[in-house]
């Protein structure tokens, strides 16, 4: 446990360095640039662990996994704040709208219905981020680049100020940065202000291009089985 914790802090420390030198390379302020700590198939030590060594949003792809694993650490740990990062199903909505601080999935015209109605039952809104489908990959989640304007206006005339922001996740094997650039835009066209971009593999690009959050799972606690992909 002791060592575990070393080397938490070290892996933890080493990309919060590396997310300093990415902003500071484009005269940006690094606290302008949140880590959320992607702790998906791991389990509840390693959160606790990061949360010992000061980390405090985490995400999750999956609702039942962030019940089972954030529900006692988020009541011992106040300030342990939980991203939603997966695909939502609707009949997740209201267990999602309970867990989740951000729901950064928020991607079509059905799962807004179901949020709105988790909503008002649940008395309670997380911070909503729209994805969008950067890439329009087929089998990739999010709203068409196309579709993202008007969807966003749909979102925020049910959820108003609860509207927070954009999340992507570019093609893989391709270069993320027009993609990346796009997001920002996008954004910024909107009047929104979180961006949420960048992986282990490509943050600091990503910070270049404007993310105010960055999503970085296996350079925090390693790697993953394969069968738990990004989607
Ligand atoms: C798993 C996942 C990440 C983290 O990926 P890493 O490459 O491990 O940093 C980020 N965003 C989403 C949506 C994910 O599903």
């Amino acid at each position: 446990m002791e060592n575990d914790l070393e080397s938490m802090r070290a892996r933890l420390a080493e990309v919060r360095l590396r997310i300093e030198i990415a902003a500071r390379a484009v005269h940006r302020d690094p606290a302008e640039v949140m880590l959320v700590a992607v702790s998906k198939t791991h389990d509840a030590n390693m959160v606790v662990a990061a949360i010992m060594a000061g980390q405090r949003l985490f995400g999750e792809n999956r609702v039942q996994e962030a019940t089972a694993k954030f529900a006692g650490i988020a009541q011992e740990h106040p300030g342990t704040l939980v991203h939603l990062i997966g695909p939502l199903q609707t009949n997740k909505a209201r267990d999602g709208v309970r867990i989740a601080d951000v729901i950064e999935s928020v991607d079509r015209p059905k799962l807004l219905r179901a949020l709105a109605d988790a909503v008002q039952k649940e008395g309670k809104c997380p911070a909503l981020l729209i994805q969008v489908n950067v890439g329009d990959e087929p089998q990739k989640a999010g709203v068409a680049r196309a579709e993202a304007d008007d969807f966003i206006a749909a979102c925020r005339a049910e959820f108003g100020a609860s509207v927070r922001g954009v999340m992507g996740i570019p093609p893989a094997e391709r270069d993320p940065r027009p993609h990346f650039v796009w997001l920002a835009a996008c954004a910024r066209r909107n009047g929104l202000d979180t961006i949420s971009m960048g992986m282990s593999g490509d943050f600091e690009i990503a910070i270049a291009e404007g993310a105010t959050h960055v999503r970085v799972g296996s350079a925090i606690f390693g790697n993953r089985p394969a069968s738990a992909a990004t989607t």
